[in-house]
């Protein structure tokens, strides 16, 4: 945002609690309480030093439909205040600053072709589809925001940066309606305010929330949070391992589903998608599957496959068995939330504690999509499926998360449903806006950073359009 906002007259102040690179005493800032369904430990499912968790993630790209902004009756609190329209414009840019390559996706299939066929399957609810990926330095390192834009950062005309400044406290005026202060701290002691016009705040979903309901100083519930709204809705994308096991009857599987590809210039592999059509049809959430390491079937599995073979006629002496996994989206639950905890960190900041929660519905709902993918297959005579979680306990043993925080202070025209509005601006406070996936109402399984990153360039617009 502060590159975007270069070629204004805006003078914008960048306060950002980290340095350029880790500090274990900076990232301690970060830990906190959990109680209920297991999740990763508060101070290392994200970074704190310039760049964000940027610094950690994996630049997996991909750009949110048409329906994740819908209403859904089946799924309750659904619904933006906008369409994916909304966003169009800003994807390419938002795409260039991930350093993604040009903005392909599903139109990939146009230059795949020569690195092998799509999996046949027949007609029904499972396409294939494409994540494309931040570029990667050294085979492995996608684009890291700190090092990779620091220095254009450093060439901003009206931008100062601050590091090791770490904002403590948003300060109402006294009738609550705006921010006419904000506290800033850094770890060896110094203090100071700013006075800004405008605040975004930009700090991660689970860091915003805290924040705002730790400012609790003029209004007792916190910053924003008249509709005991603040914290509530937090998501993330639950990764179950080994959901199935997919078998190929003939073995054949191109690279572009298990590996990077580099596909028109672009970084590029293939997963498993639920359709839109099929997704409203249905009632089941977004998830993306990808195909895994091969894997070896059992007696049980290998007398299944000969079995399935000679009924539908086909060869399986090179069948070959792989392990599929999975990004899913969950449903919004208020309950799944951040409260302000009793202890304090370094800075005198309550920490947070988190209620986390899965529904078994979400993973009922995923496994909607896995049996009609193994419909499909064994329609196109291609292959078959065995699904591997059934139980709770299965789900939860080994899953992994994407460490995508969103939901906290999510998004709705109106202040009793959600913390923002539909131009991210704080309702009932006139200066103060939220940038990132912490706004986000629903979750789609898309990856979030893209996503946000054009929510942001458009609250770019916004901000430029505000008296001064
Ligand atoms: C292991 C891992 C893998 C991931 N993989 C992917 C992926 O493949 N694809 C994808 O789309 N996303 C991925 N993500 C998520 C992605 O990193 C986030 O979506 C993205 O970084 C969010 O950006 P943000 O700027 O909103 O928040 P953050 O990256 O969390 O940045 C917040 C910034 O605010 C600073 N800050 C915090 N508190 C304060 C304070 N009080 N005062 C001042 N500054 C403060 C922090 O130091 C930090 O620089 C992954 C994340 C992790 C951890």
């Amino acid at each position: 945002m502060a590159l975007a906002l270069a070629n204004t007259p805006l003078r914008v102040v960048l306060l950002e609690s980290g340095g350029m690179t880790f500090d274990a005493k900076t990232q301690a800032l970060y830990a906190g309480a959990e109680v209920g369904a297991p999740y990763l430990p508060l101070d290392t499912t994200r970074m704190r030093y310039l760049g964000g968790s940027t610094n950690h993630w994996g630049g997996w790209c991909r750009p949110m439909d048409d329906i994740d902004f819908e209403e859904r009756t089946w799924m309750p609190y659904s619904g933006w205040p906008f369409g994916r329209k909304a966003l169009e414009p800003y994807y390419a840019r938002a795409q260039a600053l991930c350093e993604a390559g040009p903005f392909i996706y599903d139109k990939a299939f146009k230059w795949s072709s020569d690195q092998g066929p799509t999996i046949a399957l027949g007609d029904g609810g499972v396409i294939t589809r494409w994540f494309q990926f931040s570029k990667m330095r050294g085979s492995v390192l996608p684009t890291h925001f700190g090092d990779r834009y620091a220095e254009d950062l450093r060439r901003v005309p009206r931008l100062s940066t601050y590091l090791h400044a770490n904002v403590t406290r948003l300060g109402l005026d006294g009738g609550g309606a705006k921010i006419n202060q904000l506290d800033v701290q850094t770890l060896n002691g110094k203090r100071f305010t700013l006075k800004p016009k405008y605040t975004v705040l930009a700090m991660g979903a689970v860091e915003i929330a805290r924040l705002m309901l730790a400012s609790n100083d003029v209004n007792p519930a916190g910053v924003g949070n008249e509709n005991d709204l603040v914290g509530r809705f937090f998501a993330d994308h639950p990764i179950p391992r080994d959901t199935a096991t997919l078998v190929l009857f003939d073995g054949k599987l191109a690279p572009f589903y298990q590996n990077n590809q580099i596909i028109h210039g672009a970084i590029m592999r293939a997963g498993l998608f639920p359709s839109e059509d099929f997704r409203r049809k249905n009632a089941v959430m977004d998830s993306s599957t990808t195909i895994e390491n091969k894997t070896e079937l059992d007696d049980l599995g290998k007398a299944a496959v000969a079995a399935a073979a000679a009924a539908l006629g086909v060869d399986a002496s090179n069948a070959t068995a792989y392990s599929l996994g999975c990004g899913m989206e969950i449903t919004p639950d208020p309950n799944r939330r951040f409260t302000l905890d009793t202890g304090r960190d370094a800075l005198g900041l309550p920490r947070l504690k988190l209620h986390m929660r899965l529904a078994d519905t979400d993973f009922a709902r995923f496994r909607q999509t896995l049996k009609e993918l193994g419909r499909q297959l064994l329609e196109a005579r291609t292959g078959m499926l065995r699904l591997n979680l059934k139980t709770r306990g299965q789900w939860l043993d080994g899953l992994d998360w994407g460490n995508h925080h969103m939901g906290t202070t999510r998004m709705h025209v109106d202040p009793r449903k959600g913390v923002v509005d539909a131009n991210l601006q704080v309702h009932g406070i006139s200066n103060l806006f939220v940038a990132g996936s912490a706004v986000y109402p629903t979750y789609s399984a898309a990856n979030p950073t893209v996503n946000l990153l054009a929510l942001a360039l458009r609250l770019v617009d916004h901000l430029k359009g505000l008296p001064r």
